[in-house]
C-alpha cells in the first residue's frame, strides 16, 4: 500500500480531471484512479458544447438561471443553479487558458467565440470546439494539463470497487487492476467523479464505461443518493445498431433541423411553443408517444437537409452518418430516444460534499440539485467544471464534511444497504439488466411495468462482475424511485400519472435501506410553464 494522497480522484472525465488539476495547483498530492485509459470517458463524446453566459453577449447569468430552472421542472435547487451560472463563465475562461480551443467567428484579433443555441435555451450561449467535437477538445486539454503536473499520480486501468470507511469517514477505496488482488488506495479526501449510468439500458449514447459505479458505491456505503429516477433520454440518437448510439446533437435543431413523424409531417409545433427547440424531455416524450402509438414504427425522422455547411459545422455527425450510408444534406436521418444522462446521483451540498465526511462528488455522478427533473442541454460539462473547483476550494478552506445546503437539506446518510456483491461464478450479465430496464423502465413508465422490472431485477442470479453489480444496484434504485414517484415530471414520465403533483415537489433519496425516502424541497420554486 502506497502513502495516502491528499486527494484521491476516481474518474478522468471533465469532472475528475478538473478536480485533479485544481487540487495539484493548490499544492495537494493527487492520485487519479481511472478504470480505462486516462482519456477514456463520456466527456470525450460530448458534441454540442458548454453553456455559459459569457461577456459581451445579449446573455446574462440570470437568463441562464431561468432557462435552467424551467428545464428542471420545479425540482432544481435554485442556489445550486445560481452557483452554476455565475461561476460557469470563469471556468470556461480557465479552460481556454489551459489550452482548450473553442470555435470562433471571424479571424485574428476580432474573432469572437461562436455561440450556438440549443433546446431550452432562450439565446445562443453554447461554446463549442471542432464544430461538434467539444468534449474531445476539453478532454485533450485537461489530459495534457494533468500530465504536466508532477503532483498528480495517474493509475490507469484501476477499477474502484468500494469506498473504504474508517470511523465514519471516507478514507479512500478498494481498487483492483485486471488480474490482481484488490488493494487499498488511501487518501485524506476522496472525490467520486465516475460519471453516469446510461449502460443500464440497451440503447444509450453512453460508452461502455458508464456503469454508475460511483453511485452504486455510495448506495452500498449508505451515502445519500437522490433523483435517480430522472434518467434523461436524448430524443435524437441515430437509429442504427451501433453502440453507443451516435448522437444527433440538439445543435442541429438549433441550426434549423426539423423533426418529422413516420409520415414525414413536422410535429413539434403542436407540442410546445418552442417547437423543435422545446426542452429535451418534451421532445423525447413526443417521440416516444408516437412510437408507442405505432408499434410497427421503429423510428421517426430528423430532417437536417436545410443546414448549410453541414460537413464543416458538424464533422462528427457527418462522419457518423456517412459511415452508415446516410448523407444529411439529402437524406432524412432515422432517430429514436436513447438513455443519455443521469440527472440524479450522489447528494452533495453546494461544495460537492457528500453525506460521508471526507467524500465529495462532482460531474454526472453527483446530484447537487442543478438539473432537477431534467438537465438543460450543455449544462453538464459546465456542472463538472464548476463543482470540481468548488470541492477543491472547500478542501482548501479545511472543510471536511457536508453542511446542510443544496440538495442535502433534510437528507442524511444512514447505515448501508444490503447490496448483492459481484460473484465470479454469477450468471447475470449486463445484457440481462439492460433488457429488463429497456422493456419496463424506459421513456414511458407505469406501475405494472415498474413492478415487473423490480421483480425481474430482484430474481436475477448473482452479478457476473463488479460493473454488472453496480448496474444492478443503480437499476434497482431507479426502478424503486420511479415506482414511488406517482406523477410525470421532467424526464420521468408515468403514463398512469400523466400530470405533475404539487405533493411531490421534493426528492426521493436513498439514505440506507432499499426504499427511497421522500424529502420535500426546502425552497420550492413556482411550477414552470412548460
Ligand atoms: C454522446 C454524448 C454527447 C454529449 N454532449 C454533451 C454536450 O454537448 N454538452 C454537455 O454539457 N454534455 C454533453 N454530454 C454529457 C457529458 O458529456 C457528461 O455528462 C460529462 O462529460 C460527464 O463527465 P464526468 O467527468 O462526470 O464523467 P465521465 O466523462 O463519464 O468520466 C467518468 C470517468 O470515471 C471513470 N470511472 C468510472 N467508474 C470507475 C471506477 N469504478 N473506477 C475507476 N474509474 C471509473 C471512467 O473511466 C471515466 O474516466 C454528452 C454525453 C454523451 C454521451
Amino acid at each position: 500500500m502506497d502513502a495516502a494522497a491528499d486527494v484521491l480522484v476516481l474518474g478522468s472525465g471533465v469532472a475528475g480531471l478538473s478536480a485533479a488539476v485544481h487540487a495539484a495547483n493548490a499544492g495537494h498530492s493527487v492520485t487519479v484512479l481511472t478504470k480505462g485509459e486516462l482519456a477514456h470517458s463520456a466527456t470525450r463524446y460530448a458534441q454540442g458544447g458548454v453553456a455559459a453566459a459569457l461577456e459581451d453577449t445579449e446573455d446574462s447569468p440570470e437568463l441562464h438561471l431561468s432557462d435552467t430552472l424551467a428545464a428542471g421542472a420545479g425540482l432544481c435547487d435554485a442556489d445550486a443553479v445560481r452557483v452554476l451560472v455565475s461561476e460557469g463563465p470563469d471556468r470556461v475562461r480557465e479552460l481556454m487558458a489551459l489550452g482548450a480551443e473553442f470555435d470562433r467567428t471571424g479571424d485574428g484579433e476580432t474573432a469572437a467565440l461562436a455561440l450556438a443555441r440549443e433546446g431550452g435555451h432562450s439565446v445562443a450561449r453554447v461554446v463549442h470546439a471542432g464544430g461538434d467535437a467539444t468534449g474531445a477538445e476539453i478532454e485533450r486539454a485537461l489530459v495534457a494539463a494533468v500530465l504536466d503536473l508532477d503532483r498528480i499520480v495517474v493509475r490507469e486501468g484501476w477499477l474502484a470497487l468500494d469506498l473504504l470507511v474508517d470511523d465514519g469517514r471516507a478514507v479512500g477505496v478498494l481498487g483492483a487492476r485486471p488480474g490482481a488482488e484488490p488493494t487499498e488506495v488511501r487518501a485524506r479526501h476522496t472525490i467520486l467523479a465516475t460519471g453516469g449510468a446510461g449502460q443500464c439500458f440497451e440503447v444509450t449514447t453512453n460508452p461502455a464505461l458508464s456503469t454508475g459505479d460511483g453511485v452504486a458505491m455510495a448506495l452500498r456505503a449508505g451515502v445519500a443518493v437522490a433523483d435517480i429516477e430522472f434518467m434523461q433520454f436524448h430524443p435524437t440518437a441515430l437509429h442504427h445498431p451501433s453502440m453507443p448510439r451516435p448522437l444527433l446533437s440538439e445543435a442541429l435543431r438549433g441550426e434549423g433541423a426539423v423533426l418529422r413523424d413516420e409520415r414525414g409531417v413536422a410535429f413539434m409545433a403542436e407540442e410546445h411553443p418552442l417547437g423543435d427547440l422545446a426542452p429535451r424531455d418534451i421532445v423525447a416524450r413526443a417521440i416516444a408517444r408516437r412510437l408507442n402509438d405505432h408499434p410497427d414504427v421503429e423510428h421517426l425522422w430528423l430532417d437536417a437537409t436545410s443546414i448549410e455547411g453541414f460537413p464543416s459545422r458538424f464533422p462528427t455527425i457527418w462522419h457518423a452518418c456517412n459511415e452508415v450510408g446516410l448523407d444529411p444534406t439529402h437524406d432524412w436521418l432515422p432517430v429514436a430516444p436513447a438513455a443519455h444522462y443521469l440527472s440524479g446521483g450522489v447528494c452533495t451540498d453546494l461544495d460537492g460534499a457528500a453525506t460521508l465526511p471526507g467524500l465529495w462528488a462532482c460531474g454526472e455522478a453527483a446530484c447537487s440539485g442543478v438539473h432537477g427533473a431534467n438537465r438543460l442541454a450543455s449544462n453538464s460539462l459546465l456542472d463538472g467544471l464548476v463543482f470540481a473547483k468548488r470541492a477543491i476550494d472547500a478542501i482548501e478552506r479545511g472543510k471536511d464534511g457536508s453542511d446542510e445546503t443544496g440538495v442535502m437539506r433534510g437528507v442524511a446518510g444512514l447505515p448501508a444497504q444490503q447490496a448483492r456483491p459481484a460473484d465470479p461464478e454469477g450468471a447475470a450479465t449486463r445484457a440481462d439488466v439492460q433488457r429488463i430496464m429497456t422493456r419496463d423502465a424506459g421513456v414511458l413508465r407505469d406501475a405494472t411495468g415498474l413492478e415487473r422490472a423490480g421483480r425481474a431485477l430482484a430474481t436475477l442470479p448473482g452479478p457476473s462482475s463488479p460493473e454488472v453489480a453496480n448496474l444492478l444496484a443503480v437499476s434497482e434504485a431507479l426502478v424503486a424511485a420511479a415506482f414511488a414517484r406517482e406523477e410525470s415530471r421532467g424526464t420521468h414520465i408515468r403514463t398512469d400519472f400523466p400530470e405533475s403533483s404539487s405533493h411531490l415537489l421534493g426528492r426521493f433519496a436513498f439514505v440506507g435501506g432499499d426504499a427511497p425516502t421522500f424529502v420535500p424541497l426546502a425552497a420550492p420554486q413556482p411550477e414552470p410553464a412548460r
